[in-house]
């Protein structure tokens, strides 16, 4: 038994405080929990995938800079000139790597709320201070309200995801346009759902040297290789560049990320799959009773029940054999909120079929 002071004398407080992150168990479900491409790779580009990864050499370091891999992304995405390319091991490196290189000694990080939990909980562990950029109940924000807010607060950097997760709304780009120019430190624009709407700030990036924008392949079908990347001007990332550790993307990301994007037609199609998804499923959303959702341009939908608890929808249609997020708790704007991510055809009727039966009963 270790002693409990031992720990308390070498763990940081707010490391002690801190809930873990938890993923719950998915096994024999479908999995509309967590944002994920539902879709395969046809099985011709399965076998040439698993071929180019039997030329990769395991006993060398991988390519420490991802050279061929920011090659294939420049080339295959139309990525503004005059703009670096910074790797992560997912998005989620890159929010810590910026938040450890943060000057003062508890520099305040915002981010719009509610978001993305990641924002305030990496911030937590490495010693900064979060505030939040609260939301209307309709998850938009006014210039008025951002500029007050970050001029009350002053934040090193202000995290803001474009769509939106978890509510899948957008700001107006005059909001956008205002936290830009009124910010004292960074700006982040999270793109992680780029894929799945017309919006697109990466243009901006020349007109505002405060601006960043992250990118991810989470969301398009390659959750397991976790990679996510930064654009934006080279003095900010060779600075974050430091923080990298040496060697973060593996060889076997690096890749099948330059193979995906060798066969980006292929992912293309997939995500419009997944937007004509997205459209079915919020038309049938909007026929049901006892349901409120909000436009989405991501790969999921957020919405509230006002006929039954939340978290007893979700458990039924978990029996059922649904797992999707249930938000409830999280957050005083998602009471009674729930998250589903689009899925398969299938998948889809398979969920709304099961709550159908639980909102109607
Ligand atoms: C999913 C998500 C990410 C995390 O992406 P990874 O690359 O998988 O770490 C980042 N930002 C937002 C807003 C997300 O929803």
């Amino acid at each position: 038994m270790t002693e409990v002071s031992l720990i308390e004398r070498c763990i940081k407080p707010e490391i002690l405080a801190l809930e873990p992150y938890v993923v719950p168990s998915a096994q024999g479900m479908i999995k509309l929990d967590a944002m994920e491409n539902p879709f395969q790779w046809p099985g011709e580009l399965y076998q040439e995938w698993v071929k180019s990864l039997a030329a990769v050499s395991l006993n060398r370091y991988p390519d420490a800079r991802a050279k061929v891999l920011e090659e294939r992304l420049c080339a295959v995405y139309d990525l503004p000139q005059a703009c670096e390319v910074l790797f992560g091991n997912g998005s989620d490196e890159l929010i810590q790597m910026i938040l450890m290189a943060l000057a003062g000694s508890e520099p305040v990080v915002m981010a719009l709320s509610p978001s993305f939990v990641m924002y305030a909980m990496i911030a937590q562990v490495v010693g900064c201070r979060y505030e939040p950029l609260a939301l209307d109940a309709d998850f938009q924000l006014s210039s008025t309200e951002a500029e007050q807010c970050i001029k009350r607060t002053q934040p090193a950097v202000i995290f803001v995801a474009q769509p939106n997760n978890p509510t899948g709304t957008v700001l107006d780009p005059n909001v956008i346009e205002t936290i830009l120019r009124v910010a004292p430190g960074l700006v982040v624009l999270d793109e992680a759902y780029c894929a799945f709407t017309e919006v697109d700030y990466t243009p901006w990036l020349k007109c505002y040297e405060n601006l960043l924008v992250m990118r991810t392949f989470s969301k398009i079908g390659l959750a397991g290789v976790r990679l996510g990347y930064l654009l934006g001007a080279k003095v900010w990332l060779d600075q974050l560049n430091k923080i990298r550790l040496p060697y973060n993307i593996n060889t076997l990301t690096q890749c099948s990320v330059s193979f995906a994007l060798d066969h980006s037609d292929v992912l293309e199609r997939q995500s419009q799959l997944i937007q004509a998804q997205r459209v079915y499923l919020q038309q049938q959303l909007s026929e049901l009773p006892g349901l409120k959702q909000w436009p989405s341009q991501a790969n999921f939908i957020l919405f509230r029940v006002t006929v039954k608890a939340a978290d007893r929808v979700h458990a039924q249609l978990k029996a059922q054999g649904v797992l999707i997020k249930c938000l409830h708790g999280s957050h005083p704007a998602l009471a009674q909120c729930l998250r589903v991510t689009v899925g398969s055809a299938e998948e889809n009727t398979r969920f709304l079929t099961a709550l159908k039966k639980l909102l109607i009963s």
